[in-house]
């Protein structure tokens, strides 16, 4: 019945939800009365102006960067290596990879929020987590600290007929969410949504073995900008990261074309190794 009716409360007032810093308390109080806070995850009704309730935050899986983590993709390698089986295999173009989560179930909702219903408390909350990991320093190296890089975020692009039959391109509203994030607190970055096109329309990627999707992202995103991207620092946005056959094609293209480095964020990525 809460799920049902959560589908109703208007949009602008969800989003207003997420401000109640800026409204009295009983000014939030009438407006929960009226049109209660649901969870993201699990569609529970809850009464702090959080987008997901304390038992689905608990039940969130973090990516922490260990010892176990392959230094080029985060996801897990082997002891006796720095690096994971896949990018053993494939060496990646891009400089490195953060992601915020394990994808499982309750991400995977999440996930699919942006694409169906609550879309703007979905971004809101990816894009606090995408900003919360852009600022952790793993490496405690000047070089290697992002927000001293002058990044230029650019999402990863949908082909337009995929973009027009959907309506959104779900990896520019995280970009933008996190763009806006990051000016909030000072970070010196800059987002840029045209440089990166993709130029080719294929099927649907997941049913595909790595080489397959490999084969596939040949050639599949364009720089139509070179002037945008020469010389800079890129940040690439991108929703879940599986087998890193996207994030790598962009990065061969944006490279080839004048970048200097290429690092990728995503919100969640499978936690195996091709
Ligand atoms: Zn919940
Ligand atoms: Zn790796």
């Amino acid at each position: 019945m809460v799920k049902l009716y959560s589908r109703y409360i208007p949009q602008f007032l969800i989003s207003f939800k997420t401000t109640r810093s800026k409204i009295s308390q009983i000014g939030w109080n009438i407006i929960s009365f009226i049109y209660p806070n649901v969870c993201l995850g699990c569609h529970n009704v809850i009464t702090e102006a959080s987008s997901v309730c304390h038992n689905c935050f608990v039940e969130l899986k973090y990516k922490v960067p260990s010892e176990n983590s392959c230094r080029l993709c985060s996801k897990v390698k082997p002891e006796d290596s720095t690096i994971c089986f896949n990018c053993h295999k494939y060496e990646p173009n891009f400089f490195e990879a953060k992601t915020c989560f394990i994808y499982e179930e309750l991400i995977k909702k999440l996930i699919l929020g942006l694409k169906y219903n609550n879309k703007m408390r979905s971004i809101d909350f990816l894009g606090r987590q995408l900003a919360l990991k852009f600022m952790e320093n793993n490496n405690a190296s000047f070089l290697d600290d992002w927000k001293n890089l002058d990044l230029i975020i650019v999402p990863v692009p949908l082909h337009k007929k995929r973009l027009v039959k959907r309506g959104f391109n779900q990896s520019a509203m995280l970009a933008k969410s996190l763009y806006k994030k990051l000016k909030r607190q000072d970070v010196n970055v800059s987002i840029n949504f045209r440089a990166l096109t993709r130029c080719k329309f294929d099927a649907p990627q997941k049913n595909l073995s790595v080489k397959d999707r490999r084969k596939n992202l040949e050639d599949a995103f364009l720089v139509k900008y070179i002037d945008d991207i020469k010389n800079r620092n890129i940040l690439l946005v991108d929703d879940v990261l599986v087998s890193g056959a996207t994030a790598n094609s962009c990065s061969k293209e944006l490279l080839e074309k004048g970048a200097r480095s290429v690092r990728i964020i995503s919100v969640a990525h499978t936690d195996k190794s091709f």
